[in-house]
């Protein structure tokens, strides 16, 4: 038996598994159901990340473990979302790092905290002031370690230091290969300075307005979990780490205090292979993540009895809240072809790509040390919106977003390949508030057959709406003077300009972010509703907790993985009771 067995090696689970060891107290099993992130070269290249999980933005096939657009991957667990109701009933993939590092070593390590006003609507919905953002701010000192960015460039202007850590255990920094573009963006934000702000830190609990992005990219190489919080402690003599080992149940050993007590794990490498079980003396953690942790809970007959019985699936805890309230940042590509350089030519190029891959292997240094985008930015709808007159305003707070804009200087969209030729600029919108909610559901009892993943995109009025409005405001930032020679025009239907037009493009293009939360949502201690306890105790049960993006409540102002840690951080804290 270990102290504690973590389900999942992911962007959690590694922060858990490497806090809990460090005190060298307690035997720890790290259980993985992927494979080892070393020999993975690809996700180590930044702007390689899409090679690693199903995607359309294409790469030459010259890419170390490069896949064809749009397949399955060894890195990802090949997952697509059902029929999309509000989205002409399409599906596509959604993707999830199945790898040491979770998909903290497949992401596009974009890594900001979001809104101060996130952590104060935790606390306020959970009761507990230590989620709220003066508490939590303290967690980004342990977290992070700013570093110079791959170019070397003087990022004076580009980010507030105080803000930030130079102290802690991930690296992260300023892009680190420039852009032609780079300059038009910062002369938009001064031209439309009313509607599109320059802000000087986005990713220090201020969104609002468009700053330079901020990746978990330390020398131009991928800072994930694994390479910084596991990598720390893999070679302890009380940590053991098991890839190719994926959780099937959680295992029913009694009843303590009148509650089950679930302080045991299942697992099996494969649907044919033995199951082993294995036994905490102290706790189970769950960090499987918003789609593997409400699943594994499912199996284990903890979630709603009608759906658990319709699987023939005992239910030993009735929480009917497991696997609901799912909330994710719907993405809308939105492409304009260019005049001039972009880096589309290099990424349909095995020649210029093989040239900038060895740069990248002498140097760490070039195109490909760099993430997706060099800017983005957190935008509100104008307070005198209409549609404020029948949904209250879903934002966290009055200096929270309810949508984002990335800019990149390549063609991306998930929904569409690349044209063979043409340079584009990609303004891409993520609805960062939305009010629609989706669900996990078993398909079935076996753990080896995917869940039912339902976002339920843009099911509301008030997402559409947000959605439509982003179109016309990023419309208007095309429209500045500082691109009047490079923008060419907006490809296929974003020219639309009725509202009936622009929502049938945003409904044949939109997809996700990969943003998925909320599926164990944290709640108050007594309520009627939600998963775990603002400890992150699972509710009804005794010697299981859950520490992963599936216990944020709703989506916060920002790329997940960043909220992600911060909450790791604070419950390895709890765990350890300092
Ligand atoms: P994960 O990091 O996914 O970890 C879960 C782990 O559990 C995985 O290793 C998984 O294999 C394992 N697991 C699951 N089920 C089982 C089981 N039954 N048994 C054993 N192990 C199991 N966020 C950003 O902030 N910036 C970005 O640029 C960004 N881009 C993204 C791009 C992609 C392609 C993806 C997939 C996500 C992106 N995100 C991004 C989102 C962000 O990475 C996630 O929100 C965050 O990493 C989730 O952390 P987690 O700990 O909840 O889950």
């Amino acid at each position: 038996a270990y102290d504690y067995i973590i389900v999942g090696a992911g962007t959690a689970g590694n922060v858990i598994a490497a806090r809990l060891a460090e005190s060298g107290h307690n035997d720890i099993l790290v259980l993985e159901a992927g494979v080892s992130e070393e020999g993975v070269p690809a996700s180590q290249v930044p702007l390689m990340a899409p090679t690693l999980t199903p995607s359309t933005l294409d790469l030459p096939s010259i890419c170390y473990n490069a896949h064809a657009s749009g397949s399955d991957t060894p890195y990802d667990w090949n997952y697509t979302v059902v029929p999309q109701t509000h989205l002409n009933g399409r599906t596509f993939p959604v993707a999830r790092g199945r790898i040491l590092g979770g998909s903290s070593s497949v992401n596009y390590m974009v890594h900001h905290y979001g809104s101060s006003e996130d952590y104060d609507r935790l606390a306020r919905i959970t009761g507990d002031p230590g989620w709220a953002w003066r508490n939590m701010r303290r967690y980004i000192d342990r977290h992070e370690k700013f570093v110079p960015p791959a170019d070397g460039h003087d990022a004076t202007g580009q980010y507030i230091p105080s803000l930030h850590s130079t102290r802690g255990v991930l690296p992260k920094s300023l892009p680190g290969f420039s852009h032609a573009i780079d300059s038009k963006v910062i002369a938009t934000t001064q031209e439309l300075s009313a509607e599109f702000p320059f802000n000087p830190d986005t990713g220090g609990g201020n969104v609002l307005g468009l700053g330079w992005a901020q990746s978990s990219i330390g020398g131009g190489t991928r800072s994930s979990s694994a390479t910084t919080y596991l990598s720390s402690v893999i070679n302890r003599r009380n940590v053991d780490v098991l890839v190719n080992a994926q959780v099937t149940k959680l295992v029913h050993t009694g009843t303590i205090c009148g509650k089950p007590s679930f302080r045991g794990v299942q697992f099996a490498s494969g649907p044919r292979a033995p199951t082993t079980n294995v036994f905490a003396r102290k706790e189970v953690i769950l960090s499987a993540g918003s789609f593997g942790t409400p699943q594994i809970l499912q199996l284990s007959g903890i979630g709603d009895r009608t759906e658990l019985t319709s699987k023939s699936i005992t239910t030993i805890v009735n929480n009917p809240s497991v696997g609901k309230n799912m909330s994710d940042h719907a993405l809308l590509p939105n492409n304009y072809l260019v005049r001039g350089e972009s880096l589309d030519n290099l990424l349909r190029d095995p020649v210029a790509f093989g040239i900038a891959l060895d740069q990248w292997q002498a140097s760490k240094t070039g195109p490909l040390a760099n993430g997706i985008s060099n800017h983005l930015g957190f935008f509100r709808l104008p307070n005198n919106s209409s549609i404020f007159a029948t949904t209250p305003d879903p934002a966290s707070g009055p200096t929270a977003s309810h949508w984002e804009m990335l800019v990149s200087n390549f063609w991306i969209n998930p929904s569409l390949p690349r044209p063979d030729t043409g340079s584009y600029l990609s303004l891409t919108v993520a609805l960062i508030s939305p009010t629609s909610r989706g669900t996990i559901k078993l398909a079935s009892k076996d753990p080896f057959q995917a869940p039912l993943i339902d976002p339920n995109f843009l099911a509301t009025d008030f997402d559409r709406y947000t959605m439509r409005e982003s179109v016309r405001a990023i419309k208007r930032f095309a429209a500045a003077n500082a691109w009047s020679d490079y923008i060419v025009e907006p490809v296929g239907n974003l020219a639309a300009q009725t509202d009936e037009g622009i929502d049938a493009y945003v409904r044949s293009v939109s997809s996700t972010i990969l943003h998925p939360v909320g599926t164990a949502s944290m709640s108050p201690r007594n309520a009627a509703w939600g998963v775990v306890d603002p400890e992150l105790r699972l509710k009804g049960v005794e010697g299981v907790r859950i520490v992963d993006a599936s216990v944020w409540p709703f989506a916060p102002n920002a790329h997940t993985q960043a909220p992600v840690y911060l909450v790791a951080e604070r419950a390895a804290s709890i765990i350890r009771g300092y």
